[in-house]
């Protein structure tokens, strides 16, 4: 069952809330376990059903009373191995989860109380690693939704290094198209049309391999897309797509009347991540983009994300400090898998 559906774990919904629900590290522990073993504790070594021996100083560990064996509540968790205590985890996650516009490690080192700057850039981007689910659906596929394709450049400073010389990265995004019933309050502004999901990925080049690959890994076959006339989209009706190319979109307002809501996401996104993060480098991008997704995807819902990070996190492989800056982490994409 999903970790959101279930009544039984609680979250909160203000500070007071979250102080009450998670006053230790073993409060936290009991939140775990509660979510892996809904049931009550089952041990994975020999099968027996019961409750287990806990240990007063070692909050992630639960001993079984048949055969004695230990299991880690975090293993497989983005808390695995860490030297952090559970509650500062938490704390991170609903700080995280809370505030719709997330904040900078400098931000989230002083919230907790961090000593180490490095401690909260590595919680930071190991729950970030968790905002992306493994097995996400490809978007789109709805007959009454449409979903719109299209690119930008990010970031990159040009100054003082001459002309034509650039550090920005092209980034591919598709969102969902859906409309509000008439006759709602919201329905004048962009003709009721509002975003739904978002998917949002570093591609390496305008190519079809990269804007069409792009949307064949983010949206489900049979949708109906609209994208400009750019060459790189042409062969969406090949690859099975209803696709629509909007002819001259060079020309603002012909973009901002067939692809107003990919605009709205483009200038959402920049706006963040010059806000927030100050600008970010093309190395860690992928992850500030799956943070926004995250966000975007749940901003109906923000208190669900503290949960859903706590779920999420469970199966994804995060970074240690040190792989984030050898370059030998690749952060997962939208879709999930490692480019
Ligand atoms: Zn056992």
């Amino acid at each position: 069952m999903d970790v959101l559906d279930r009544a039984d774990l609680p979250f909160p919904e203000s500070l007071p809330d979250f102080q009450r629900l998670f006053p230790n590290d073993a409060a936290c522990a009991a939140y775990l376990e509660k979510a892996r073993w809904g049931d009550g504790f089952s041990c994975p070594h020999c099968g027996v059903v019961g409750e287990p021996f806990r240990i007063a100083t070692r909050p992630g560990v639960l001993t079984c009373r048949s055969c004695r064996r230990q299991t880690g509540l975090l293993v497989g968790t983005v808390m695995e191995r860490s030297h952090t205590p559970l509650s500062v985890w938490f704390w991170a996650a609903y700080l995280i989860a809370s505030q719709t516009q997330g904040m900078s490690a400098v931000q989230f080192q002083r919230q907790l109380g961090l000593s180490r700057y490095e401690t909260a850039f590595g919680i930071l981007h190991k729950l970030r690693a968790g905002m992306v689910r493994p097995d996400q659906d490809r978007i789109g596929g709805r007959a009454e939704e449409h979903v719109e394709v299209d690119e930008t450049y990010i970031g990159g400073r040009t100054r003082g290094e001459g002309r034509g010389i650039h550090h920005k990265t092209l980034v591919t995004a598709a969102v969902e198209v859906r409309h509000r019933e008439p006759g709602t309050a919201q329905d004048k502004r962009n003709d009721g049309r509002y975003a739904g999901r978002v998917r949002l990925s570093i591609s390496d080049d305008r190519s079809a391999e990269s804007l069409a690959g792009f949307v064949e890994s983010a949206v489900m076959p049979g949708t109906l897309v609209i994208t400009d006339d750019w060459s790189g989209y042409a062969s969406l009706r090949k690859r099975g797509y209803d696709h629509h190319a909007i002819a001259e979109c060079g020309d603002p307002e012909v973009a901002e009347e067939f692809l107003p809501i990919i605009h709205l996401v483009f200038s959402n996104l920049k706006t963040w991540l010059n806000g927030i993060h100050h600008g970010v480098s093309a190395k860690h991008l992928q992850a500030y983009l799956n943070e926004f997704t995250f966000r975007f995807n749940r901003r109906f819902y923000p208190f669900n994300a503290f949960r859903s990070l706590l779920g999420i996190a469970g199966g994804a492989e995060s970074p240690t400090f040190a792989e984030l800056y050898s370059g030998e982490w690749a952060h997962p994409t939208c879709s999930g898998y490692l480019r």
